[in-house]
């Protein structure tokens, strides 16, 4: 009997805010001393009160909408009640009946549900003892859910990757998976081949800190399972973590129900509704992005470069009225004139700017330089007047190549152009 592997991701994303989801503390606490960035609301004591950061509700808003979902004219913030030590209130404040955005999809995969909560403190685990760090404590969270619809561990790594981009290019979060600003749960189960149903259980994989992971994980998990359902035995639902060093998946803890939660609306926090929040217009997929850009004479590589970089992408954008693509793109990624970041597009446009003023060839040296050209390259210019356009790209490559750069093209084209036509 053949099985097939049922799979669906879940992805949580730390918000890039300045500050915590419903306190003042900072958002950005890696590396700071344990604890020094917590306050009475972040660490649950009695009577704090919490306030919603408006900035993650719209980072929220903006990423549901760019992932084509519906976004929710009222959505709620509930409280996940279970006890854990990282969780100093007893209860988590997160998103349940009433999430942001729903029924979503990117690159065909269908999203469930993107939805905003609190992310808990830290467990640190020292040779015989527990400590806890709060200091993540209540940083802004965004959860997104897919349908189980990825059938081999490879198209959920795709995927992965490509919603990465998009969270990044949105400017989102960092979406470090090295910092823990980026963290991946994948469920997994097998059905017998051909069968429409869903498996009657599912298995829940944690503990995945890279996508290299996310396959490695998923292909064990489904041989494990393989093994245990072709022997006729059942397959129990679980939360199984993957072992990195041993590339095993152990069991966790059996899987809580949905109910266990006792999730009620948070009597502190009114309902959010549109008015809450920007509704801002269409927004590009990471795909659509980057087909503008190879479009514009871009390589795959730079194109993904910039997918990557949100600020680098926006001083490329802004370099796009002055410049050629490909050339923005060479100075950017390049760093011809030193740091893009800090120059800016207007830096940078400046700088270029000088350099022409000082290196362009005057017109006699250039008119002189295209004319050797054309009698070094009588093939080119016979093809010219046959009628082959791609010839003058050829003499304009040879004239640029003759005057090391230093004219403008579109001069040395016109130049070209009127030698050949005289
Ligand atoms: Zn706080």
């Amino acid at each position: 009997m053949k099985f097939e592997p049922v799979i669906g991701l879940e992805v949580h994303v730390q918000v890039k805010t300045k500050s915590k989801m419903f306190c003042g503390c900072p958002a950005d606490t890696f590396g700071k001393e344990p604890n020094s960035a917590t306050c009475p609301v972040c660490l649950g004591l009695p009577g704090a009160l919490p306030v919603p950061n408006r900035t993650a509700v719209e980072r929220t808003v903006l990423l549901a909408q760019a992932l084509s979902c519906e976004i929710a004219d009222f959505s709620q913030f509930e409280r996940k009640n279970y006890f854990y030590p990282d969780l100093p209130k007893g209860f988590q404040i997160s998103q349940y009946s009433g999430p942001i955005g729903v029924l979503g999809s990117l690159e065909g995969v269908k999203i469930t549900r993107v939805h905003l909560e609190e992310d808990t403190g830290r467990l640190v685990h020292e040779s015989s003892t527990t400590l806890v760090d709060f200091n993540r404590s209540g940083v802004p969270l965004i959860e997104i859910v897919t349908e189980p619809v990825f059938s081999d561990p490879a198209s959920a790594k795709t995927f992965l990757k490509e919603l990465r981009k998009l969270i990044v290019h949105l400017g989102v979060s960092d979406a470090d998976m090295e910092k823990g600003s980026m963290r991946l749960e994948a469920n997994v189960s097998l059905k017998k081949t051909g069968e429409k149903t869903l498996p009657p259980y599912k298995v829940e994989l944690k503990n995945i800190n890279s996508f290299g992971f996310t396959e490695k994980a998923l292909k064990v998990e489904i041989s494990r399972q393989e093994e245990i359902l072709a022997k006729g035995g059942s397959v129990s639902q679980e939360t199984r973590g993957f072992d990195e060093k041993r590339g095993t998946t152990f069991s966790q803890r059996t899987k809580e129900e949905a109910f266990d939660y006792r999730y009620f609306p948070e009597p502190d926090l009114p309902p959010l509704t549109s008015k809450s929040f920007k509704v801002s217009k269409k927004l590009e997929t990471p795909k659509e992005i980057r087909e503008k850009y190879l479009s514009l004479g871009l390589s795959k590589q730079y194109a993904e470069v910039l997918l990557l970089d949100k600020k680098l992408a926006e001083i490329f954008d802004g370099l796009l009225s002055s410049l050629e693509g490909k050339d923005a793109a060479n100075i950017v990624i390049n760093r011809r004139f030193g740091d893009p970041k800090k120059l800016g597009a207007e830096g940078i446009l400046k700088a270029l700017g000088k350099e022409e003023k000082k290196e362009l060839l005057s017109e006699g040296k250039l008119l002189k330089a295209a004319e050797e050209v054309v009698l070094d390259n009588q093939a080119a210019v016979s093809d010219y007047a046959s009628g082959k356009k791609a010839a003058l790209q050829f003499l304009l490559g040879q004239l640029m190549k003759e005057t090391k750069g230093q004219i403008d093209p579109k001069e040395g084209a016109k130049v070209l152009k009127d030698l050949l036509n005289a």
